[in-house]
């Protein structure tokens, strides 16, 4: 069993669509970054490289890669998880915090566990994504981009 956390972070810029999760979200802003800026996705990808000790994002995805710049977020992360069961291990859970004001995340809960189960194949019960607000406090609560945390744990398959 080992485990990892991830931390992500984007500002908020127009014309851009906002994906979440791998779920495309109306808003009226999307999220900047050389990917789709899949914050969420980010964080999920930052805590499976981490649970296997194998670096951050950016060790295995360069900005200049050109796989990278404008990739789906959710294509990144299939790549990552053949990088974790390459190594035996397969997804037992995921908990997740997206921060900030809008928007509301709860409604797109299902999408988003929808959308990410096959890729993590794992069950969308095991997926956990929850929301909190900074209570309008710092950049967050500015509404200038969003912030998401994600635990996983992995099952060794030789266990
Ligand atoms: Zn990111």
């Amino acid at each position: 069993m080992r485990i990892g956390q991830g931390f992500d972070a984007h500002p908020f810029v127009g014309g851009r669509p906002l994906i979440l999760g791998g779920v495309l979200v109306a808003h009226p802003k999307g999220l900047d970054g050389d990917s789709d800026g899949d914050v969420l996705t980010h964080a999920i990808m930052d805590a499976l490289l981490g649970a296997l000790a194998l670096g951050d994002l950016g060790t295995w995805f360069r900005a200049d890669d050109p796989t990278v710049h404008g990739a789906r977020s959710t294509d990144l992360l299939m790549r990552v998880m053949a990088m974790v069961r390459e190594r035996g291990y397969s997804v037992a859970q995921v908990d997740t915090t997206v921060i900030g004001e809008k928007p509301k995340v709860r409604p797109l809960v299902p999408s988003i566990r929808d959308a990410l189960s096959p890729i993590l194949m794992a069950a969308p019960e095991d997926i956990s994504i929850k929301a909190t607000t900074t209570d309008q406090m710092g950049w967050l609560g500015r509404e200038e981009g969003l912030a998401a945390l994600a635990l996983v744990q992995l099952q060794n398959h030789n266990d």
